[in-house]
């Protein structure tokens, strides 16, 4: 039986950072399932669907056919034979997969290949909904958290870095309308499993958010 850890929680609450890192320490496979939706909402982007245009975005999931490739430990994701990693993590496509991951058929599609992933390896895999609907039987569960202002700081200086310029007040605002978005739609919201442990990485360092998680993986049942 293969090993499995699920993170879930809000935007920009630290989960790829840290699941990134602990794959590594632990020899997991790191997936990124945030990363799948948002592949998903590119293609919707290039197509010229809009937020509001739901039928098309049912058919145009079925078009689609998105896989997983691993290159020195990071996860490609690969949108109809392209590697999509450089275009998907600005907030334009962020704010559209946040619209598109409601709908129902690119859900099935992409849960699919995450169970199919977890089936095969080791896996440590975050998300929105991977401890309530994806993963209900993961080894362990997590609900990473972090109040609004620290994830809009936090996701300000990652863009900053980048060279990119923004708006940090701007930033909380995108990440709250996406919160609500994410926990208020009707199919896999994002919410804790009832089984999940809570960790509110607020006013916690990076490293001593791994070191809790790694400290609950041994803890548990390998
Ligand atoms: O985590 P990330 O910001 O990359 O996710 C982009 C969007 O994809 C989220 O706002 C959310 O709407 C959606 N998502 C989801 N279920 C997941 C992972 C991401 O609905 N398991």
């Amino acid at each position: 039986m293969s090993f499995s850890v699920a993170i879930d929680g809000p935007a920009g609450a630290g989960k790829s950072t840290i699941a990134k890192e602990i794959a590594k320490r632990l020899g997991y496979i790191y997936v990124d399932t945030g990363a799948m939706y948002r592949a998903m909402a590119l293609y919707m982007i290039r197509k010229n669907i809009k937020p509001d245009e739901t039928d098309k975005m049912s058919l145009a999931s079925k078009e689609v056919d998105i896989t997983i490739e691993y290159y020195n430990g990071e996860q490609l994701v690969i949108l109809n034979g392209e590697n999509v990693n450089p275009f998907i993590r600005s907030e334009e496509v962020g704010n559209m997969a946040s619209v598109s991951s409601a709908n129902k058929d690119v859900r099935f599609k992409l849960v699919d290949l995450q169970r199919q992933l977890a089936s095969k390896a080791d896996v440590i895999m975050d998300g929105r909904d991977i401890g309530t609907y994806v993963l209900p039987n993961a080894n362990i569960k997590i609900y990473l958290t972090a109040s609004s202002k620290v994830r809009a700081k936090r996701r300000y200086e990652e863009l900053t870095q980048k060279g990119l310029s923004c708006n940090i007040e701007e930033i909380e605002k995108d990440i709250i309308e996406r919160d609500r978005r994410d926990s208020t739609r009707e199919f896999a919201p994002l919410k804790q499993a009832e089984d999940a442990i809570l960790i509110d990485s607020s006013d916690m360092s990076i490293e001593q958010v791994i070191n809790t998680v790694i400290k609950m993986v041994n803890g548990g049942n390998k």
